[in-house]
């Protein structure tokens, strides 16, 4: 039978859709996508898609039932599993924080001497207790962690944030960073060489595909005497284009432009005489 990888990605949660939408845009079609389905395989590549809890993907990508597993750093560094953290992927960010009623005068780490802290990351609230001399009881929980202070089980808590909503809502504030976490692809260390070849090419589809995220086609008019200070700031893959406009005397540039550059290079573009900025996403890019 012909190879195939396995790739985990969690079942339902904050990090399903956006998976599996990743690996639709690199052209992954899923057959029996339905949902209680455990596996699912694409029908155009050879790929599996296996939907696990999220705390489960670490172990099975250690021990080979998955190949890949798209998941958060945290969940990663807490099991302490030994897997290969091929790519960044750009969502899911959050961080772990240690938090403490609001009403507390928080001067430093040693606040936390003697004091309970709830979690559900153990590991790394201990392993970041032992490097910062820190003594406090840990008391693992499994969810629902931000009400811990309320109902008189701990004096703080260590757990994911990103708005700080859920903090703010129960009467909490963060006061130190432990962790900061983005969702990310992990391998297992022996894929073999056919099992390699899959995942080459699936890492290339999503290069081109977050390649093309990250950049913007950027198609403006000029009168022609402004082109060339226009270019000076557009740099464009290896050159912006220039084409002539029906209109005498003015030209079309079109160029791609990386997202972080975009706002600063449109004062600049205004200013140099550009008019009917369209900005166009693009669907992929290959460099
Ligand atoms: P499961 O049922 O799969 O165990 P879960 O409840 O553990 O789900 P989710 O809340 O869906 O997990 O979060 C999945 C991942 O999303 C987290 O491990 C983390 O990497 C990321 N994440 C991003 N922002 C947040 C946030 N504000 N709170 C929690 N997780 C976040
Ligand atoms: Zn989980």
């Amino acid at each position: 039978m012909a190879k195939r990888l396995r790739i985990a990605v969690q079942k339902s949660g904050r990090l399903s859709e956006i998976s599996l939408s990743l690996l639709e845009e690199c052209g992954i079609k899923l057959k029996n996508n339905g949902k209680g389905t455990l596996l699912a395989s694409a029908s155009n590549f050879p790929l599996d898609i296996l939907y696990l809890r999220d705390d489960d993907i670490p172990q099975y990508v250690e021990d080979g039932t998955a190949d890949l597993g798209i998941l958060g750093e945290n969940v990663v560094a807490e099991s302490g599993v030994i897997v290969k953290t091929l790519k960044k992927l750009d969502f899911g960010r959050c961080r772990l924080s240690l938090a403490v009623p609001r009403n507390v005068d928080y001067q430093d780490l040693n606040w936390f001497n003697g004091k309970r802290i709830a979690t559900s990351y153990p590991n790394l609230l201990k392993k970041f207790m032992v490097e910062n001399h820190i003594k406090a009881e840990v008391h693992t929980i499994s969810g629902s962690v931000e009400i811990a202070p309320n109902i008189g089980l701990a004096d703080a808590i260590c757990d994911l944030v990103s708005s700080g909503s859920t903090l703010l809502s129960n009467g909490l504030k963060e006061v130190e960073i432990l962790f900061k976490s983005e969702a990310v692809m992990v391998a297992n260390q022996n894929i073999d060489a056919a099992g390699l070849q899959i995942l080459n090419k699936l890492l290339f589809r999503l290069d081109a595909v977050m390649t093309a995220k990250n950049n913007k086609y950027i198609i403006l008019n000029a009168p022609n005497e402004s082109v060339s200070g226009i270019i000076s700031v557009l740099p464009g893959i290896k050159s912006p284009t220039v084409v002539p406009l029906a209109a005498k005397g003015w030209s079309a540039i079109h160029s791609v432009l990386n997202e972080e550059q975009f706002w600063d290079v449109i004062d600049d573009l205004k200013s140099k005489g550009a008019q009917g900025i369209l900005v166009i996403p693009i669907e992929k890019m290959i460099v």
